[in-house]
Protein backbone atom coordinates (compact mmCIF):
# COMPACT_ATOMS: atom_id res chain seq x y z
CA UNK A 1 0.00 0.00 0.00
CA UNK A 2 1.46 3.98 -1.05
CA UNK A 3 3.01 5.11 2.08
CA UNK A 4 0.40 7.94 1.35
CA UNK A 5 -2.38 5.46 2.18
CA UNK A 6 -1.15 4.74 5.40
CA UNK A 7 -0.46 7.80 6.59
CA UNK A 8 -3.97 9.01 6.04
CA UNK A 9 -5.56 5.96 7.77
CA UNK A 10 -2.73 6.91 10.82
CA UNK A 11 -4.24 10.14 10.77
CA UNK A 12 -8.04 8.81 10.54
CA UNK A 13 -7.55 6.34 13.45
CA UNK A 14 -5.73 9.53 15.47
CA UNK A 15 -9.02 11.55 14.52
CA UNK A 16 -11.28 8.75 15.35
CA UNK A 17 -9.16 7.87 18.82
CA UNK A 18 -9.30 12.02 20.18
CA UNK A 19 -13.05 12.22 18.54
CA UNK A 20 -14.04 9.71 21.21
CA UNK A 21 -12.62 11.12 23.98
CA UNK A 22 -13.62 14.19 23.42
CA UNK A 23 -17.12 12.86 22.87
CA UNK A 24 -16.56 11.08 26.48
CA UNK A 25 -14.71 13.58 28.43
CA UNK A 26 -12.82 10.54 29.75
CA UNK A 27 -12.85 7.01 28.59
CA UNK A 28 -11.11 3.92 28.82
CA UNK A 29 -8.96 2.11 26.28
CA UNK A 30 -11.18 -0.63 25.53
CA UNK A 31 -13.85 1.67 25.35
CA UNK A 32 -12.37 3.46 22.72
CA UNK A 33 -11.46 0.17 21.12
CA UNK A 34 -15.48 -0.12 20.46
CA UNK A 35 -16.44 3.21 19.76
CA UNK A 36 -14.01 3.28 17.09
CA UNK A 37 -13.71 -0.15 15.75
CA UNK A 38 -9.78 -0.52 16.44
CA UNK A 39 -7.62 -3.07 17.77
CA UNK A 40 -6.81 -2.69 21.53
CA UNK A 41 -3.54 -3.14 20.48
CA UNK A 42 -3.64 0.36 18.05
CA UNK A 43 -5.72 1.80 20.39
CA UNK A 44 -2.01 1.51 22.89
CA UNK A 45 -0.02 1.99 20.39
CA UNK A 46 -1.18 5.51 19.61
CA UNK A 47 -2.59 6.37 23.04
CA UNK A 48 0.95 6.23 24.21
CA UNK A 49 2.10 8.11 21.27
CA UNK A 50 -0.34 11.21 22.35
CA UNK A 51 0.48 10.76 26.26
CA UNK A 52 4.19 11.46 24.82
CA UNK A 53 3.04 14.31 22.63
CA UNK A 54 0.97 15.94 25.61
CA UNK A 55 -1.92 15.82 23.73
CA UNK A 56 -4.02 13.30 27.14
CA UNK A 57 -3.14 11.75 29.66
CA UNK A 58 -3.92 9.04 31.88
CA UNK A 59 -6.63 9.59 34.85
CA UNK A 60 -6.88 7.28 37.88
CA UNK A 61 -10.66 6.93 38.54
CA UNK A 62 -11.58 4.69 41.60
CA UNK A 63 -14.79 2.45 40.84
CA UNK A 64 -16.72 2.07 43.93
CA UNK A 65 -17.90 -1.28 44.90
CA UNK A 66 -14.69 -2.92 43.80
CA UNK A 67 -11.84 -1.95 46.88
CA UNK A 68 -8.46 -1.49 45.55
CA UNK A 69 -9.38 -1.47 41.90
CA UNK A 70 -8.72 1.45 39.78
CA UNK A 71 -9.72 2.05 36.17
CA UNK A 72 -7.33 4.17 33.71
CA UNK A 73 -9.17 6.41 31.54
CA UNK A 74 -7.85 8.73 29.37
CA UNK A 75 -9.02 13.06 28.65
CA UNK A 76 -7.86 15.41 26.64
CA UNK A 77 -5.06 17.82 28.44
CA UNK A 78 -6.82 20.79 28.03
CA UNK A 79 -3.61 22.80 27.64
CA UNK A 80 -2.01 21.22 24.47
CA UNK A 81 -3.49 23.72 22.06
CA UNK A 82 -4.93 27.05 22.06
CA UNK A 83 -6.80 28.29 19.01
CA UNK A 84 -8.27 32.31 18.60
CA UNK A 85 -11.80 31.95 16.74
CA UNK A 86 -13.54 35.46 15.66
CA UNK A 87 -16.79 36.54 14.39
CA UNK A 88 -18.07 39.22 12.16
CA UNK A 89 -20.91 40.23 11.88
CA UNK A 90 -22.87 43.50 10.43
CA UNK A 91 -22.91 45.42 13.61
CA UNK A 92 -20.39 43.36 16.13
CA UNK A 93 -17.48 41.29 16.03
CA UNK A 94 -16.34 38.85 18.46
CA UNK A 95 -13.42 36.81 19.36
CA UNK A 96 -12.38 33.77 21.69
CA UNK A 97 -9.78 32.14 22.78
CA UNK A 98 -10.57 28.16 23.42
CA UNK A 99 -8.19 25.17 24.65
CA UNK A 100 -8.33 21.84 23.02
CA UNK A 101 -11.28 20.57 25.25
CA UNK A 102 -12.92 23.77 23.64
CA UNK A 103 -14.09 25.49 26.83
CA UNK A 104 -13.64 29.03 25.91
CA UNK A 105 -10.60 31.27 28.13
CA UNK A 106 -11.67 34.69 26.86
CA UNK A 107 -14.07 36.52 25.34
CA UNK A 108 -14.22 40.13 23.81
CA UNK A 109 -17.22 41.15 21.91
CA UNK A 110 -17.29 44.92 20.36
CA UNK A 111 -20.17 46.95 18.63
CA UNK A 112 -19.04 49.13 15.58
CA UNK A 113 -20.37 49.03 12.31
CA UNK A 114 -18.70 47.26 9.67
CA UNK A 115 -21.10 47.65 6.83
CA UNK A 116 -19.67 49.71 3.46
CA UNK A 117 -15.62 49.85 5.69
CA UNK A 118 -12.95 48.69 3.22
CA UNK A 119 -11.45 44.84 3.42
CA UNK A 120 -8.29 46.91 4.85
CA UNK A 121 -10.04 48.27 7.80
CA UNK A 122 -11.70 44.66 8.49
CA UNK A 123 -8.36 43.01 8.30
CA UNK A 124 -6.91 45.59 11.15
CA UNK A 125 -9.93 44.52 12.97
CA UNK A 126 -9.74 41.05 12.86
CA UNK A 127 -5.64 41.59 13.90
CA UNK A 128 -6.71 43.77 16.85
CA UNK A 129 -9.86 41.62 18.07
CA UNK A 130 -6.70 38.82 17.86
CA UNK A 131 -4.44 40.08 19.83
CA UNK A 132 -7.26 41.12 22.47
CA UNK A 133 -8.16 37.83 22.92
CA UNK A 134 -5.09 36.19 23.49
CA UNK A 135 -4.07 39.13 26.06
CA UNK A 136 -7.78 38.34 27.43
CA UNK A 137 -6.71 34.80 28.30
CA UNK A 138 -3.12 35.31 29.69
CA UNK A 139 -1.19 34.00 27.01
CA UNK A 140 0.88 35.05 23.59
CA UNK A 141 0.61 34.32 20.04
CA UNK A 142 3.69 31.84 20.26
CA UNK A 143 1.03 29.92 22.55
CA UNK A 144 -1.75 29.42 19.37
CA UNK A 145 -1.89 26.75 17.20
CA UNK A 146 -4.30 28.07 14.67
CA UNK A 147 -7.07 31.17 14.08
CA UNK A 148 -10.52 30.68 12.41
CA UNK A 149 -12.04 33.17 10.81
CA UNK A 150 -15.95 33.42 10.51
CA UNK A 151 -17.70 35.89 7.71
CA UNK A 152 -21.18 35.82 6.80
CA UNK A 153 -21.13 35.69 3.03
CA UNK A 154 -20.06 32.78 0.49
CA UNK A 155 -16.22 31.84 1.61
CA UNK A 156 -14.44 29.46 -0.16
CA UNK A 157 -12.80 27.47 2.69
CA UNK A 158 -9.92 25.77 0.62
CA UNK A 159 -8.61 28.62 -0.67
CA UNK A 160 -9.53 31.01 2.12
CA UNK A 161 -11.32 33.24 0.02
CA UNK A 162 -14.25 35.15 0.95
CA UNK A 163 -16.33 35.48 -2.78
CA UNK A 164 -18.87 37.76 -1.12
CA UNK A 165 -20.17 39.29 2.14
CA UNK A 166 -23.32 41.57 2.97
CA UNK A 167 -20.79 43.24 5.19
CA UNK A 168 -18.15 44.74 2.24
CA UNK A 169 -18.45 44.70 -1.19
CA UNK A 170 -14.61 44.33 -2.67
CA UNK A 171 -15.07 41.51 -4.70
CA UNK A 172 -13.11 38.26 -3.88
CA UNK A 173 -10.64 38.87 -1.10
CA UNK A 174 -8.35 36.41 0.03
CA UNK A 175 -8.56 37.52 3.68
CA UNK A 176 -6.95 34.10 4.97
CA UNK A 177 -3.89 34.61 3.91
CA UNK A 178 -3.51 37.89 5.24
CA UNK A 179 -4.38 37.27 8.92
CA UNK A 180 -2.00 33.97 8.21
CA UNK A 181 0.90 36.47 6.63
CA UNK A 182 0.19 39.04 9.80
CA UNK A 183 0.17 36.60 12.47
CA UNK A 184 2.56 33.58 10.52
CA UNK A 185 -0.10 30.91 12.45
CA UNK A 186 -2.40 28.54 10.35
CA UNK A 187 -4.93 30.78 9.60
CA UNK A 188 -8.77 29.08 8.36
CA UNK A 189 -11.63 30.85 7.07
CA UNK A 190 -15.21 29.74 6.52
CA UNK A 191 -18.71 31.05 6.14
CA UNK A 192 -20.09 32.14 9.64
CA UNK A 193 -23.09 29.33 9.54
CA UNK A 194 -20.78 27.08 9.32
CA UNK A 195 -18.27 27.91 11.96
CA UNK A 196 -21.48 27.89 13.92
CA UNK A 197 -22.37 24.62 13.02
CA UNK A 198 -19.12 22.68 14.04
CA UNK A 199 -19.53 24.59 17.68
CA UNK A 200 -23.15 22.74 18.05
CA UNK A 201 -21.23 19.77 16.97
CA UNK A 202 -19.03 19.62 19.20
CA UNK A 203 -19.83 21.44 21.58
CA UNK A 204 -23.71 22.15 21.90
CA UNK A 205 -26.97 20.36 20.67
CA UNK A 206 -25.38 18.79 17.55
CA UNK A 207 -22.79 16.48 19.83
CA UNK A 208 -24.25 13.06 18.75
CA UNK A 209 -26.51 13.36 15.91
CA UNK A 210 -25.25 12.47 12.77
CA UNK A 211 -27.79 14.53 10.79
CA UNK A 212 -28.74 18.40 11.47
CA UNK A 213 -29.45 21.54 10.80
CA UNK A 214 -28.57 24.59 11.86
CA UNK A 215 -30.30 28.00 11.28
CA UNK A 216 -28.56 31.34 11.96
CA UNK A 217 -31.08 34.50 12.22
CA UNK A 218 -28.56 37.59 12.26
CA UNK A 219 -28.38 40.12 9.79
CA UNK A 220 -29.32 37.35 7.40
CA UNK A 221 -30.04 33.92 7.49
CA UNK A 222 -27.47 30.83 7.33
CA UNK A 223 -27.54 27.93 7.28
CA UNK A 224 -25.44 24.65 7.92
CA UNK A 225 -25.59 21.49 7.43
CA UNK A 226 -24.54 18.32 9.18
CA UNK A 227 -25.28 14.96 6.69
CA UNK A 228 -23.68 11.62 8.50
CA UNK A 229 -21.44 13.95 10.65
CA UNK A 230 -19.72 15.20 7.91
CA UNK A 231 -20.46 19.15 6.89
CA UNK A 232 -21.93 19.87 3.71
CA UNK A 233 -20.38 22.36 1.60
CA UNK A 234 -21.54 21.66 -1.90
CA UNK A 235 -19.09 21.93 -5.30
CA UNK A 236 -17.54 24.93 -3.72
CA UNK A 237 -18.43 25.18 -0.73
CA UNK A 238 -21.23 27.44 -1.13
CA UNK A 239 -24.14 25.26 -0.08
CA UNK A 240 -26.35 26.45 2.48
CA UNK A 241 -27.63 30.19 1.55
CA UNK A 242 -31.13 29.62 3.24
CA UNK A 243 -31.55 33.32 2.92
CA UNK A 244 -31.90 33.33 -0.63
CA UNK A 245 -34.31 30.60 -0.65
CA UNK A 246 -37.25 32.37 -2.75
CA UNK A 247 -40.10 32.73 -0.74
CA UNK A 248 -42.17 34.96 -2.64
CA UNK A 249 -41.77 35.33 -5.83
CA UNK A 250 -41.55 38.64 -7.02
CA UNK A 251 -40.96 40.16 -3.65
CA UNK A 252 -38.52 42.63 -2.61
CA UNK A 253 -35.81 42.99 -4.21
CA UNK A 254 -32.37 41.44 -1.94
CA UNK A 255 -29.04 42.47 -1.28
CA UNK A 256 -28.50 39.62 -3.72
CA UNK A 257 -29.70 41.15 -6.77
CA UNK A 258 -32.99 38.27 -7.06
CA UNK A 259 -36.28 38.84 -5.41
CA UNK A 260 -38.52 37.52 -2.64
CA UNK A 261 -35.65 35.55 -0.97
CA UNK A 262 -36.32 34.27 2.93
CA UNK A 263 -33.82 37.43 3.54
CA UNK A 264 -36.03 39.55 2.66
CA UNK A 265 -38.66 38.71 5.01
CA UNK A 266 -36.34 37.16 7.95
CA UNK A 267 -33.51 38.23 9.44
CA UNK A 268 -32.33 41.62 11.11
CA UNK A 269 -31.74 43.60 7.44
CA UNK A 270 -35.37 43.06 6.76
CA UNK A 271 -36.91 43.66 10.12
CA UNK A 272 -34.99 46.72 10.42
CA UNK A 273 -35.77 47.80 7.19
CA UNK A 274 -39.35 46.89 7.68
CA UNK A 275 -39.36 49.02 10.89
CA UNK A 276 -38.13 51.99 9.57
CA UNK A 277 -40.91 51.92 6.96
CA UNK A 278 -43.55 51.64 10.16
CA UNK A 279 -41.49 54.50 11.99
CA UNK A 280 -41.09 56.95 8.38
CA UNK A 281 -45.13 56.15 7.84
CA UNK A 282 -45.79 56.96 11.97
CA UNK A 283 -46.81 53.41 13.06
CA UNK A 284 -44.41 53.20 15.53
CA UNK A 285 -43.44 55.87 17.45
CA UNK A 286 -39.76 55.63 18.84
CA UNK A 287 -38.42 56.10 21.58
CA UNK A 288 -35.04 57.31 20.14
CA UNK A 289 -33.68 58.95 17.29
CA UNK A 290 -30.76 57.12 16.91
CA UNK A 291 -30.33 54.69 14.11
CA UNK A 292 -32.80 51.52 14.34
CA UNK A 293 -30.77 48.30 15.03
CA UNK A 294 -32.29 44.75 15.30
CA UNK A 295 -31.82 44.48 19.34
CA UNK A 296 -34.46 47.60 19.32
CA UNK A 297 -36.98 46.11 16.90
CA UNK A 298 -37.17 42.87 18.61
CA UNK A 299 -37.33 44.58 22.00
CA UNK A 300 -40.54 47.11 20.89
CA UNK A 301 -42.01 43.78 19.87
CA UNK A 302 -41.60 42.03 22.89
CA UNK A 303 -42.95 45.29 24.57
CA UNK A 304 -46.12 44.89 22.37
CA UNK A 305 -45.58 47.02 19.89
CA UNK A 306 -48.48 45.68 17.59
CA UNK A 307 -46.95 47.03 14.18
CA UNK A 308 -43.47 45.40 15.06
CA UNK A 309 -45.41 42.20 16.21
CA UNK A 310 -47.37 41.90 12.61
CA UNK A 311 -43.59 41.44 10.93
CA UNK A 312 -42.21 38.95 13.50
CA UNK A 313 -45.37 37.24 12.78
CA UNK A 314 -44.88 37.01 8.82
CA UNK A 315 -41.19 36.24 9.27
CA UNK A 316 -41.98 33.41 11.66
CA UNK A 317 -44.53 32.17 8.70
CA UNK A 318 -42.14 32.36 6.42
CA UNK A 319 -39.10 30.82 8.28
CA UNK A 320 -41.97 28.30 8.71
CA UNK A 321 -42.35 27.58 5.18
CA UNK A 322 -38.82 27.32 4.67
CA UNK A 323 -38.05 24.69 7.52
CA UNK A 324 -40.70 22.80 5.76
CA UNK A 325 -39.16 22.59 2.89
CA UNK A 326 -35.90 21.47 4.61
CA UNK A 327 -37.45 18.59 6.79
CA UNK A 328 -38.61 17.17 3.42
CA UNK A 329 -35.80 16.99 1.65
CA UNK A 330 -33.38 16.29 4.40
CA UNK A 331 -35.34 14.75 7.02
CA UNK A 332 -33.19 15.99 9.84
CA UNK A 333 -32.69 14.95 13.18
CA UNK A 334 -32.82 18.29 14.74
CA UNK A 335 -32.88 21.95 13.45
CA UNK A 336 -31.09 24.03 16.03
CA UNK A 337 -32.08 27.82 15.36
CA UNK A 338 -29.20 29.91 17.02
CA UNK A 339 -28.29 33.78 16.36
CA UNK A 340 -29.63 37.15 17.97
CA UNK A 341 -33.03 36.45 15.98
CA UNK A 342 -33.77 34.05 18.82
CA UNK A 343 -34.17 36.63 20.85
CA UNK A 344 -37.74 37.56 19.48
CA UNK A 345 -38.68 34.17 21.38
CA UNK A 346 -42.21 33.47 20.43
CA UNK A 347 -43.44 36.07 18.64
CA UNK A 348 -41.34 34.58 15.81
CA UNK A 349 -41.54 30.93 17.22
CA UNK A 350 -44.93 30.38 17.05
CA UNK A 351 -46.16 31.00 13.37
CA UNK A 352 -43.08 29.49 12.45
CA UNK A 353 -44.27 25.94 14.11
CA UNK A 354 -47.75 26.67 13.12
CA UNK A 355 -45.94 26.47 9.44
CA UNK A 356 -43.48 23.70 9.96
CA UNK A 357 -46.75 21.74 11.50
CA UNK A 358 -49.00 22.92 8.34
CA UNK A 359 -46.52 22.36 5.47
CA UNK A 360 -44.03 19.10 6.53
CA UNK A 361 -45.11 15.68 5.53
CA UNK A 362 -46.61 14.50 8.63
CA UNK A 363 -44.31 11.45 8.91
CA UNK A 364 -41.49 13.20 8.46
CA UNK A 365 -42.63 15.86 11.11
CA UNK A 366 -42.79 13.72 13.86
CA UNK A 367 -39.04 12.76 13.14
CA UNK A 368 -37.41 16.31 13.47
CA UNK A 369 -36.92 18.13 16.73
CA UNK A 370 -36.87 22.01 16.82
CA UNK A 371 -34.70 23.41 19.20
CA UNK A 372 -33.97 26.77 19.90
CA UNK A 373 -31.15 26.81 22.53
CA UNK A 374 -30.27 30.01 24.41
CA UNK A 375 -27.74 32.41 22.37
CA UNK A 376 -24.84 34.73 22.97
CA UNK A 377 -22.83 36.78 20.63
CA UNK A 378 -19.41 35.07 21.82
CA UNK A 379 -20.97 31.61 20.84
CA UNK A 380 -19.84 32.79 16.68
CA UNK A 381 -16.15 33.27 18.28
CA UNK A 382 -16.27 29.91 19.61
CA UNK A 383 -17.59 28.39 16.32
CA UNK A 384 -14.74 29.69 14.30
CA UNK A 385 -12.67 28.71 17.20
CA UNK A 386 -14.52 25.02 16.68
CA UNK A 387 -13.29 24.98 12.84
CA UNK A 388 -9.48 25.04 14.13
CA UNK A 389 -10.21 22.61 16.34
CA UNK A 390 -11.37 20.20 13.96
CA UNK A 391 -8.63 20.86 11.80
CA UNK A 392 -5.69 20.04 14.65
CA UNK A 393 -7.50 16.80 15.94
CA UNK A 394 -7.24 15.77 11.86
CA UNK A 395 -3.56 16.05 12.40
CA UNK A 396 -2.74 15.72 16.04
CA UNK A 397 0.90 15.25 15.34
CA UNK A 398 1.64 18.17 12.24
CA UNK A 399 0.24 20.92 13.10
CA UNK A 400 -0.31 21.02 17.20
CA UNK A 401 1.60 23.38 18.74
CA UNK A 402 3.27 23.60 21.18
CA UNK A 403 3.77 20.25 22.25
CA UNK A 404 3.92 19.84 26.22
ZN1 LIG B 1 -31.16 37.03 -1.88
Amino acid sequence: MPSANLDLIRAINQFNILNSIRARKAVSRSEIADMTGQSRASVTTITAQMIDKGLIFEKNVEVTGERGRNRVLLALNPDAAFVVGVKLAATKASSAVCDMQGETRSTVVKNDNFMGKGVDFIAQYIDELIIAAVDEAGLKLDNISGIGIGVPGVVDFQTGTCHWSPIYDAGSVPLRDRIQNRFNIKTYIENDANTLTLAHQWFGEGRGVDNFIVISIEYGVGMGIITNGQLYRGVRGFAGEMGHVPVTPDGELCICGKRGCLATVVGGMALVNKAKCLSENGLWVRQSCSDIEFEEVINAAKQGEKSLIEIFQAAGHCLGVGLSVLINIFNPEKIIISGQGVDAGEIMFAPMREAVNKHTFSDLLSLTKIVIPEWQHSDWAKGAASLVLQELYKSPFNTIRPLI
